[in-house]
């Protein structure tokens, strides 16, 4: 076991980390076993502890001496294959590891697809800084229902379902309450996540994911898997707003502002739901796509500002 070979080393090295106020991939430059252990210390311990004492730190840092003690690959019962990023140069290679036995309230299913988020490409390459590696990216996750709980309801062995950002949440605060866990200050996220049990989550770009049925939706029969994997993520970033601000409806002048990964499910959202909407971009070649592929109505090159002076005053919102 690494940890016992290296005990001594780290946990001085984790007391002058918090003394410091350092995060902790500054500090990972030792085995794997290290660098998940330092990683899980930094998301569990409070990052300002002034005065704290080597000996409490060290009795705290105990308790998590069954975390040390298993690889990815060995911390649960199921083998699983995914591809992972060890480091931020933005390349993924294979990475063999394991997911939980299906739980009483868990959904287990084959993924089929996983779309690309631009959130999985700063992840990997640590541009928020607080990815933690080997990372399993993906939170687009969709696929066939292979397993299910005693006590799952929404669906049954052999349904397509999706799994989006998020896995779990603290299910007792005013935002869980109100059906808002992506605002609970305890939302455990699909990847580079700590889960109730203390492991890592690993995101869906991988061969199988399990997940509680609360995370888990059910994707309609017929409907193309591939498309319905990137509304998980980007469709209900721009879907959300638009119901909850009551933008999507008949008589609405919507401003899309970009064409991108969300903007352009954005414009197919607005004009289901009976909107006028307007595109605005940068590049005068997203013209076509706007209006011809997507269905807008009406297209701004952003950088032209006589023509957005014009029009701006009869949009009922801008997005
Ligand atoms: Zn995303
Ligand atoms: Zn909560």
């Amino acid at each position: 076991m690494q940890y016992s070979n290296k005990k001594s080393n780290f946990i001085d090295s984790l007391c002058f980390l918090v003394r410091n106020e350092l995060r902790c991939d500054v500090m990972c430059h030792h085995t794997k076993s290290f660098k998940r252990v330092l990683s899980i210390c930094y998301y569990h311990y409070p990052s300002k502890h002034p005065g704290t004492e080597a000996l409490t730190f060290s009795l705290w840092l105990t308790n998590l001496g069954s975390e040390m003690a298993k690889s990815p690959e060995e911390e649960h019962p199921v083998k699983t294959f995914g591809w992972a990023a060890t480091d931020p140069s933005g390349h993924l290679s294979p990475f063999t590891f394991s997911r939980r036995v299906t739980g009483e309230e868990d959904v287990r299913f084959k993924v089929l697809y996983c779309g690309i988020c631009h959130s999985d490409l700063h992840s990997i390459k640590n541009e928020w800084g607080s990815s933690n590696y080997p990372m399993v990216p993906g939170h687009e996750i969709v696929g066939e229902v292979t397993e299910v709980g005693s006590k799952v309801e929404k669906v049954k062995v052999g349904d397509k379902v999706g799994v989006g950002c998020m896995v779990g949440a603290c299910h007792s605060c005013d935002s869980c309450a109100n059906d808002l866990e992506n605002y609970c200050p305890k939302l455990i996220l699909t990847y580079n996540g700590i889960y109730y049990d203390g492991t890592i989550t690993y995101g869906g770009y991988s061969d199988s994911m399990v997940a509680n049925e609360r995370y888990v939706v059910r994707i309609p029969d017929g409907m193309p898997l591939d498309s319905a994997a990137p509304l998980l993520c980007a469709g209900i970033t721009v879907y959300s707003p638009l119901k909850y601000f009551g933008l999507g409806e008949p008589g609405k002048h919507i401003g899309i502002v970009g064409l991108g990964g969300l903007g352009h499910v954005a414009v197919k959202f607005a004009k289901a739901l009976g909107s006028k909407v307007t595109v605005i971009s940068t590049s005068p070649n997203k013209k076509a796509e706007a209006l011809e592929h997507l269905g807008a109505d009406s297209f701004l090159v952003s950088r032209d500002q006589d023509e957005l002076q014009v029009i701006v005053c009869t949009y009922s919102y801008f997005y």
